[in-house]
């Protein structure tokens, strides 16, 4: 069998087994097609049985979480964890508080994961869960009642050497400090390796909180660096106005970047003077209020209904920071209309499959976010390190190491799109450079 039926035999057995999991198939889709290359370069890996094991979850856990509200009412949520992968280690990746959380958005999400945490080069399989739980408009108690009970069922099935979770949407360092404190109690230990993203003050890292969108960034100025470019005096439009969206905009500004724009799930805000980031951190890190709000401290800026509409904005760099599915072809047709050169996801997929074509297609350089936004996850990775050797490194120790790890994964989405001649394609390069490595070990450690 050739590489292209051998692919495409496996998206059809996916598509067979998974009905109605749109996120799922989409990711499995974007990942397989670009293989292709890969194993016409590898033919005798077609018969091990790679993909096929690939594309299952190792174990996939679903539980009832019943909490109290404020009013002594019984609420029962959905929860879930994917162990997707553990080949190149235990299996890592963050929990996400949302009403829209399904098993297709968390297979999704893990099995992004695993191509992303091999392209970190930290030792992390890949694993992804979380809560149809939301968390607006809930009181802080009500947070920790059901932060709580989520974890009275997942410390079960996760460990410092088994699967260490960490935040993503809807779950920040408070739900995290939450079932943290849970699972010390119920556990009687004081594993700090089992969770990341936690407090500075019980074994989290410096920098994990501006990892991601820092992280981001970097990852960018090696994209500029490469066509002789910098961030000094580009319009940046960022979606989103959450962790990774604030800090990605806060480092750009620090490179002299011009941040115009960013949004929530309402609407937009532009201001063409530039964002003051110090409002956008008080009406999201303090007050937990909506972007509209940055109209009360600046009056002239302007706020428009509709977070899609953002991309509408003429900018030089486009910065999805957001959620799934929210640039669309239309979009990608008014950014590139509009002479947009960069665009690099903070969050995952944020991009359909038709825009991403339509960038590579048009010459737009392309960062995809297994590889521009792993930098949550390798400082997760150094939170780990930090807490097995009881240590903690300074703000600027992290930070580097983060600069260094985002350097490399660029090199090696790079490289090897050059190598597979089609140097412009991170998608391929990102993709190939973290299969291959998954699929090294997975063949290393027998048929499992
Ligand atoms: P947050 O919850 O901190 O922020 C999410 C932001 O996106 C908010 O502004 C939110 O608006 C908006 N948003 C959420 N859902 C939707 C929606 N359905 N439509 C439109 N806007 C929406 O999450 P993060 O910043 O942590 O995560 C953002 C993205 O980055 C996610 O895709 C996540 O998986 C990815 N990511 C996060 C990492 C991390 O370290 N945190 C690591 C790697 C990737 P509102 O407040 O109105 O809901």
């Amino acid at each position: 069998m050739n590489s292209k039926d051998y692919i495409q035999e496996i998206i059809t057995q996916v598509e067979k087994r998974n009905p109605n999991e749109v996120e799922f198939n989409h990711a499995v889709k974007e990942v397989l097609n670009s293989l292709e290359p890969y194993f016409n370069r590898n033919p005798h890996l077609i018969n091990k049985g790679i993909l096929e094991r690939i594309v299952e979850p190792e174990r996939q856990i679903y539980f009832r979480v019943a909490w109290l509200d404020d009013l002594g009412k019984v609420q029962v949520n959905r929860g879930l964890r994917v162990q997707f992968n553990s080949a190149l280690g235990p299996y890592k990746g963050g929990l996400r508080f949302h009403p829209s959380v399904n098993q297709s958005i968390i297979k999704f999400l893990g099995f992004e994961q695993i191509f992303k945490n091999a392209l970190t080069t930290l030792p992390m399989g890949g694993g992804k869960g979380g809560s149809d739980f939301n968390p607006k408009g809930k009181s802080d108690n009500e947070i920790m009642r059901f932060c709580q009970a989520f974890m009275s069922e997942l410390y079960r099935h996760i460990g410092s050497d088994v699967d260490v979770p960490a935040g993503d949407i809807g779950v920040g360092a408070r739900e995290i400090g939450y079932m943290y404190g849970y699972y010390k109690k119920i556990q009687n230990l004081h594993t700090q390796g089992v969770l990341t993203g936690k407090g500075i003050l019980y074994g989290g890292s410096l920098v994990r909180t501006q990892a991601t969108g820092y992280g981001l960034v970097y990852f960018v100025e090696n994209m500029l660096n490469d066509i002789n470019e910098t961030f000094k005096n580009k319009q940046v439009v960022v979606s989103g106005s959450g962790n990774v969206a604030i800090y990605a905009i806060e480092k750009a500004q620090s490179l002299g970047a011009k941040v115009i724009a960013c949004s929530d799930s309402n609407g937009y805000i532009y201001d063409k003077n530039g964002l003051d980031l110090n409002v956008i951190k008080k009406i999201k890190e303090v007050n937990r209020g909506r972007i509209s709000d940055y109209l009360i401290d600046i009056p002239n800026a302007t706020y428009v209904e509709g977070f899609r509409n953002i991309w509408s904005i003429p900018c030089d760099i486009a910065l999805p920071c957001a959620t799934q599915d929210e640039l669309d072809l239309d979009s990608a047709k008014q950014l590139v209309k509009n002479g947009c050169k960069i665009v690099a996801e903070g969050a995952n997929m944020p991009c359909t499959q038709e825009a991403v074509n339509y960038f590579l297609k048009h010459s737009v350089y392309f960062g995809p976010g297994k590889a521009a936004n792993a930098g949550g996850v390798a400082t997760s990775g150094l939170e780990m390190s930090q807490n097995s050797l009881r240590l903690s490194w300074t703000f600027e120790e992290v930070d580097q190491k983060l600069k260094q790890i985002m350097n490399e994964i660029y090199q090696s989405a790079k490289t090897t799109a050059v190598n597979y001649n089609d140097p412009n394609n991170l998608v391929l390069g990102a993709n190939i450079a973290g299969f291959n490595k998954v699929a090294q070990a997975m063949l290393a450690q027998g048929i499992l």
